[in-house]
C-alpha cells in the first residue's frame, strides 16, 4: 500500500458525486495539485467565482497523492529553465507559507537537496553542471548522509520535503472553505469548451481546466511513464546516526536512471525511481504500480546505499504515473479566451501555450521508450565500469530531448 495513504492522520472526507446539472464560472476536472492549485489561485484572485472540481476517483488519487514528496525547483527540460526556474524556487517559499497555515501536519522541511556520486563518471559529470548548487566533496558529503561509496555531491538549498498524502488532502479541505465544489467519484465522461459530462450529472461552465496529467487518453502528446517508490519501516536513532540526513535533506544518486529519497518525518526512508517498462498503447494498468522486479531493484538499491539497513524491512511499496511529453517540457494551454485576459511574467512562460511534439506512432514508440529506460540503466552501468561519463547517455539524450 501506499505509505502515504496508509499514513494519513486522519480518515479522509468521502465527498458525494455530482447527481444534478450545474453552472460555475470554472469547472476542474481532476482533484491532484494542477486543479487543485488552479482553484487555489483562482479563487485567492477572484474570491466570488464559482468553481467546481470533478475527480474520478478521490482526491490524491493520481501521482499527487503517491509521490516522493519532493518540493524542487527541478525543470524537465533545460529549454526555458533559466526562466521558468526563479518561479519554482518562489513556489517553494509560498507551498511552505500555505502549509504552516493549513497543513501543518504534512511536515513541510526545507532542507535542500543532494545529488551523490557513486563513481568518477558521475562525479565528473557533477562538476561540470554545478549551475547554482554547491560542489561539496567527499567528506562534506558523507558529513551530510553516509552514503556508500559517495565521492562527492552537488547541493542545492531550493528543496523541501514533505508527506503529499497529508498535503493533497489539506489543500482540498481548504478550498471546500473558500467555497469550491468537489465532487468526488465523478469520471468527466465528455467535455467540450463549455460542458462537462459525468455519469449522473453535468457541469456547465464558463472555463473548463483539464489536469488529468497521465491520465489524459487518447493523444500522442504526452505518455504516462510509472515511477515506483519503496518505504521502510520506521528506522531507529541508532541507525539514523550512522546514516545522517538529520536536516532533513532531500537526496537522489547522480546516476541517469531518475532516483529520489526523503527521510520521512516518522523516521522512515522513502526511495523511488523510474525504469519500469513503458506500456504499449500508453496503457495504464495497477499491475505496473505493482512491478515486483522494479521495486525489489529499488530496495537492493537503497541497501547498497545504506548499509546499516541490512535487517530493515520495506514495509511499503507503491507507484503511479507521471506524464511525460516529446520535448520533456510541461505546458499549460489555454484553449479560448473569454473576457477578460491578463497578461504578466507568467503567461510569459515558456511553458505558457506550447505545443509539444507529438510521440511517435505505435509500435515505434513503444519500442523506442522501452529501448531508452533499457540503454538507460546501460550507461548507469557503462559510467560504473569506465569512470567516464557515458557517451551512449550523451547520444540519448540527443534522440530523448532530456
Ligand atoms: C511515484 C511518483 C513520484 C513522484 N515524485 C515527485 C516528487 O517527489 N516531486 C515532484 O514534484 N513530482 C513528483 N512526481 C510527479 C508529480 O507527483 C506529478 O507531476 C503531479 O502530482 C501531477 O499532478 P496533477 O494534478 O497534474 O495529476 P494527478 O495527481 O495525477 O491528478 C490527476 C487527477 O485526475 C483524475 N482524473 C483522471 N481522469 C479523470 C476524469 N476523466 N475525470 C475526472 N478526474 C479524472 C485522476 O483520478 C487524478 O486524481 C512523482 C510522480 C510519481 C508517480
Amino acid at each position: 500500500m501506499n505509505l502515504w495513504d496508509a499514513t494519513l492522520n486522519s480518515k479522509p472526507v468521502e465527498r458525494a458525486s455530482l447527481r444534478t446539472t450545474e453552472e460555475v464560472d470554472v469547472a476542474i476536472i481532476g482533484a491532484g495539485f494542477t486543479g487543485l492549485w488552479s482553484a487555489y489561485h483562482l479563487l485567492s484572485n477572484k474570491p466570488d467565482l464559482k468553481i467546481a472540481v470533478i475527480e474520478k476517483e478521490r482526491v490524491g488519487f493520481g501521482a499527487s497523492g503517491r509521490n516522493g514528496g519532493w518540493v524542487s525547483a527541478l525543470y524537465p527540460s533545460e529549454m526555458g529553465a533559466d526562466l521558468v526556474t526563479p518561479h519554482l524556487i518562489q513556489s517553494i517559499a509560498d507551498i511552505g507559507v500555505f502549509a504552516s497555515k493549513y497543513a501543518p501536519d504534512a511536515n513541510f522541511q526545507k532542507g535542500g537537496s543532494l545529488t551523490i556520486a557513486r563513481n568518477s563518471g558521475q562525479l565528473k559529470r557533477l562538476k561540470n553542471n554545478i549551475g547554482s548548487a554547491t560542489f561539496l566533496n567527499q567528506s562534506e558529503t558523507l558529513a551530510k548522509v553516509q552514503f556508500n561509496g559517495a565521492l562527492g555531491s552537488l547541493f542545492t538549498p531550493d528543496c523541501a520535503t514533505m508527506h503529499p498524502g497529508r498535503f493533497v488532502q489539506a489543500l482540498a479541505n481548504h478550498l471546500e472553505q473558500l467555497g469550491a465544489r468537489i465532487y468526488e467519484k465523478s469520471p468527466a465522461l465528455r467535455n467540450t469548451d463549455h460542458k462537462v459530462g459525468t455519469p449522473s450529472g453535468a457541469l456547465i461552465a464558463t472555463t473548463v481546466i483539464s489536469a488529468t496529467e497521465a491520465f489524459a487518453k487518447g493523444s500522442r502528446e504526452r505518455i504516462p511513464l510509472y515511477s515506483l517508490m519503496v518505504a521502510t519501516e520506521p528506522i531507529n536513532e541508532k541507525i539514523w546516526d550512522q546514516i545522517g540526513l538529520s536536516n532533513g535533506e532531500s537526496f537522489a544518486e547522480a546516476s541517469h536512471l531518475v532516483t529520489y529519497g526523503q527521510r520521512t518525518a516518522d523516521d522512515r526512508l522513502a526511495v523511488g525511481g523510474r525504469g519500469a517498462p513503458y506500456l504499449f498503447g500508453s496503457l495504464m494498468r495497477s499491475a505496473a504500480e505493482n512491478n515486483s522486479r522494479i521495486h525489489d531493484q529499488i530496495i537492493a538499491m537503497v541497501r547498497s546505499w545504506f548499509p546499516p539497513l541490512v535487517n530493515t524491512q520495506f514495509t511499503h511499496r507503491w507507484g503511479g504515473a507521471v506524464s511525460v511529453t516529446r520535448d520533456w517540457q510541461p505546458f499549460a494551454n489555454l484553449n479560448q479566451v473569454t473576457g477578460e485576459e491578463k497578461d504578466s511574467e507568467l503567461t510569459k512562460l515558456p511553458f505558457v501555450n506550447h505545443t509539444p511534439p507529438l510521440w511517435e506512432p505505435e509500435p515505434l514508440r513503444w519500442l523506442g521508450v522501452n529501448s531508452v529506460v533499457k540503454l538507460t540503466d546501460f550507461a548507469d552501468r557503462e559510467e560504473a565500469a569506465t569512470n567516464q561519463p557515458s557517451l551512449l547517455a550523451k547520444a540519448l539524450s540527443k534522440v530523448t530531448g532530456n
